[in-house]
C-alpha cells in the first residue's frame, strides 16, 4: 500500500490538465482536504509525440465546440426570425385577406 512521505494513506488518482502531461495520472495526497504537496506519478511517462500531439488536438476539440456553440445559437436564432416573419405574415394575410397580398 503506498503511503504519503507525510504518513496519511487517504492518497487520491487525480488527473494532470497540463499540456507536457495532459491527461497522466498521478497519486496525490489529500490530508484534511489541503494536498501536503506530495505527488507521485500513477501513469507511466507519455511518449515524446502523445505529449506534442494531444495538447493541439484538445485545442483543435475545443475550438470546434467553440464552432459549434455559436453555430447552434444562429440557428436558433434563424428559427425565431422565420416563426416571427410567419406569423406576421399570417396576421397580415388573415387581416386584410388574399387580394391585398
Ligand atoms: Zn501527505
Amino acid at each position: 500500500m503506498l503511503i504519503c512521505a507525510c504518513g496519511n494513506r487517504d492518497l487520491a488518482i487525480v488527473t494532470s490538465w497540463s499540456d507536457r502531461n495532459l491527461g497522466r495520472q498521478f497519486w496525490s495526497c489529500l490530508r484534511n482536504e489541503r494536498r501536503c504537496g506530495w505527488s507521485g506519478w500513477f501513469d507511466e511517462p507519455m511518449c515524446h509525440r502523445s505529449v506534442e500531439v494531444i495538447p493541439r488536438l484538445i485545442r483543435s476539440m475545443n475550438k470546434l465546440q467553440e464552432s459549434l456553440q455559436q453555430a447552434t445559437l444562429q440557428a436558433r436564432m434563424y428559427k425565431l426570425i422565420i416563426l416571427f416573419s410567419w406569423a406576421l405574415f399570417s396576421t397580415h394575410y388573415l387581416k386584410h385577406g388574399r387580394s391585398r397580398l
